[in-house]
């Protein structure tokens, strides 16, 4: 690559920040900011300015490495994806299709999450494929799809924040998670909105709101309930909005109505007083939002808690209003993207379900296999990693790091161990890696070209910046050759653009219908924000109806457009929902416990979540020294009250017992948090591993583990070093 700047996006997280790299001619790389980007205007967090540091030989893999007599040594590509599809036809010859697993990644672009999903149903032949945004978004995903017939994680620009009257946010730290939106929010106050934030803790972007409701974790269902029984009894409903693009309200109104501010003051410990303010900050502005995030999404009744806060939405008339409505954040750098085109065990590209016979009639058609060979959905993340050593056998691991980032990790980890066979594909050797027969050294966010989706549904495109490593390869290029190892020469390109022009075609007339979208528009336009169809015209006719006319509509050329360009959507449901009766549901929801209350022997509650120097798992940021300094290892914050009943100084080395296991780290003791819970982040492995005290009780609808919250006992080791 020459030694110029290319414009590109962040590999983190979802806000996925413009940047600019450039090659020095000294060896590596600079990043600088690119203020032509909307979203983040050229401010960059740490992760973003240092990200380019694991580009380096020294910190990631460059070789394919085999086990051989119980250790990893490295390996030529040929043999180690010989190896692969050894394994995995010996497993499926013994076993059958489906016990082969297939485990995917909220940070793989759209153009590998599309072609892993492909590669699990056409090669393979399983059901079973899931990925890690599973335990990220799944909930707030499946609460928007029954609300309002779909699901993108914000339904308008970040842009329209600052202008709107009042946010409510829940569970959800931009100051730590993703700080350049933060000025989001310090605009909207300067222009005289209103911030609330519902967190238990009194994180950073507490400290900037107008109004901080702590509830317990677990509680912020009720919380949401108590709200829309207030907004009820004053009259502060818009009655004409729920008449004429509401289905439901009875139903809903009516379980909002059993539960009265003071039993939502029990319930939560929030006073009745702060959650009257609440109601008269979020109502008495003309436009208002709620936005939530992985707090009230992570529970064992997530859904119905994203439903709650939905519902209140709905009874004040906001979503499809201008500058108005329900998001949420969502997490990881491609967590839109990567849950709308096929990597999730219930569905087809475009957000199709894969139960829909019609979704697998169109979407066998762009893949030339008959619907009836497509298998159905299969096992949800958590579900899939509890069955392996048992049902099923072998995995191929792109992109994820389980060992650190799935509940019950402890658990997670010995059933990784009992496999046949494992394969990882990474970057780095990260703890998940260092468990595989076979790991792959595949290329990274700056060495290839490819899309994400970010958070507001706005499409964008990662182009390469740098050469990678010689020894390295991309992840299309690893399921291009396992597929034609596996007796499938034809379908899986290794061009990403030959790709996304698949995708397209495959999207076309579904929910998140990508079809009018082309590299080049997106080079050229910062971006565009789904769902955008291929216009009807000479080449177009019939895309947007979906189904087979939009197959030959659409050209196999990707750069190819095609009569006048859909301009994208960046703002959804102004006039109607999609919905069969274009109205959104009010969904009736009821308060109801955490799976694990705290008892005599487990009396406190944990809850988890991020720090700003490390990025979901650590498997990339962890080995960067200066976010490592910043963020050296785990912590457990105490309230003073709680530090003193426990005979606990600031520093001292704490266990936090649960009944999965044990995690030991120093104590920080701090006024932040609640006298009845403790905090840990859960970017570390090893004794500090957060994840190794979290409960895998799943939400019935969206199969989201409850990290947020599980009972724990504290006990105290001793002065720390
Ligand atoms: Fe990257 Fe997110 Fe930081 Fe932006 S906020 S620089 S996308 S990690």
């Amino acid at each position: 690559m020459e030694n110029t700047s290319t414009p590109t996006h962040c590999p983190y997280c979802a806000l996925q920040c413009g940047m600019n790299i450039t090659p020095l001619p000294q060896g590596g790389v600079e990043v600088t900011e690119r203020p032509d980007f909307p979203v983040n205007r050229g401010a960059l967090c740490g992760k973003g300015r240092a990200a380019a540091e694991v580009l380096s030989p020294a910190l990631r893999l460059t070789a394919p490495l085999v086990r051989e007599g119980g250790r990893l040594v490295e390996a030529g590509w040929t043999e180690a994806l010989d190896r692969i599809a050894e394994r995995l036809s010996a497993v499926r010859e013994r076993y059958g299709a489906d016990a082969l697993g297939v485990f995917g990644g909220g940070g793989l672009t759209n153009e590998k999450a599309y072609t892993l999903g492909k590669f699990a149903r056409v090669v393979l032949g399983t059901s079973q494929i899931d990925y890690n945004g599973r335990f990220c978004m799944s909930s707030a995903a499946a609460a928007g799809t029954r609300a309002f017939g779909l699901d993108r994680g914000l339904p308008f620009p970040l842009e329209d924040v600052p202008k709107t009257g009042c946010v409510i946010l829940v569970g959800s730290n931009p100051a730590e998670t993703m700080p350049p939106s933060l000025r989001f929010f310090t605009e909207l106050r300067d222009n005289g909105g209103t911030l609330i934030v519902v967190d238990p803790r009194r994180t950073r972007t507490a400290e900037q709101a107008d109004l901080h409701l702590a509830p317990r974790p677990g509680t912020d269902l009720a919380l949401a309930l108590g709200l829309l029984h207030l907004v009820v009894a004053e009259g502060r409903t818009d009655e004409e909005y729920i008449r004429e693009r509401t289905t439901g309200w009875e139903e809903a109104r009516a379980a909002a109505m059993a539960h009265w501010p003071e039993y939502v003051e029990r319930i939560t410990g929030v006073p009745v007083p702060q959650l009257r303010d609440a109601v008269r900050m979020f109502c008495a502005p003309e436009s208002a939002m709620v936005l939530t995030a992985r707090g009230p999404e992570q529970q064992s009744k997530g859904t119905d808690t994203v439903g709650a806060w939905i519902n209140l939405c709905l009874a004040t008339g906001r979503p499809g209003r201008p500058l108005s409505g329900y998001g949420c954040l969502t997490g990881q750098g491609n967590g839109q993207g990567g849950r709308e085109h096929g990597q999730k065990a219930d569905q087809l590209p475009g957000y199709r379900k894969l139960d829909d016979p019609a979704a697998r009639r169109h979407v066998a058609g762009v893949w030339g296999v008959d619907p009836d060979s497509l298998p159905g959905p299969g096992r949800s993340a958590y579900e899939l990693l509890d069955a392996l050593g048992t049902d099923v056998r072998a995995l191929l691991l792109m992109g994820s790091n389980p060992v650190v980032s799935a509940p019950r990790a402890a658990h997670v980890e010995q059933r990784l161990r009992s496999l046949d066979f494992l394969a990882v594909a990474d970057v780095v050797l990260s703890e998940t890696a260092q468990l595989a027969d076979v790991v792959l050294p595949v290329t990274q966010w700056a060495e290839e070209t490819g899309t994400t989706t970010s958070l507001e549904g706005r499409v964008l495109l990662r182009r390469q910046a740098v050469t990678p490593p010689p020894g390295v390869r991309s992840d299309l290029y690893v399921l291009h050759e396992l597929a034609a190892r596996l007796g499938v020469e034809k379908g899986f390109p290794t061009d990403p653009e030959e790709v996304f022009g698949e995708l397209r075609r495959a999207s076309a007339g579904g929910p998140a219908d990508y079809s009018g979208i082309t590299y080049r528009r997106l080079a050229e336009e910062n971006g565009v924000f789904w769902p955008c169809p291929e216009q009807p015209g000479p080449r177009g006719t019939g895309a947007a109806d979906g189904e087979d006319a939009a197959l030959d509509a659409l050209p196999d050329d990707p750069a190819a457009d095609a009569g006048a360009a859909h301009p994208g959507t960046p703002r959804l449901f102004l006039d109607r929902f999609p919905t069969p009766d274009g109205r959104a549901r009010f969904v009736p929801v009821v308060h109801r416990p955490t799976a694990e209350e705290p008892d005599a022997a487990y009396p406190l509650l944990l809850t988890t979540g991020r720090v700003v120097s490390q990025y979901q798992s650590g498997a990339q940021t962890r080995r960067v020294a200066e976010l490592n300094a910043a963020a050296p290892g785990p912590f457990v914050e105490l309230h003073p009250r709680l530090a003193a009943r426990l005979g606990a100084a600031d520093g001292d080395r704490v266990a936090v017992v649960s009944r999965r296991g044990r995690a030991v780290a120093p104590a920080r003791i701090t006024t932040a948090i609640r006298p009845d819970t403790v905090f840990m982040p859960f970017h570390w492995p090893g004794e500090g591993r957060a994840n190794t005290l979290t409960n895998p009780a799943l939400d019935p609808t969206s199969r989201m583990p409850e990290f947020k919250s599980c009972a724990v006992r504290v006990e105290v080791l001793g002065p720390g070093e």
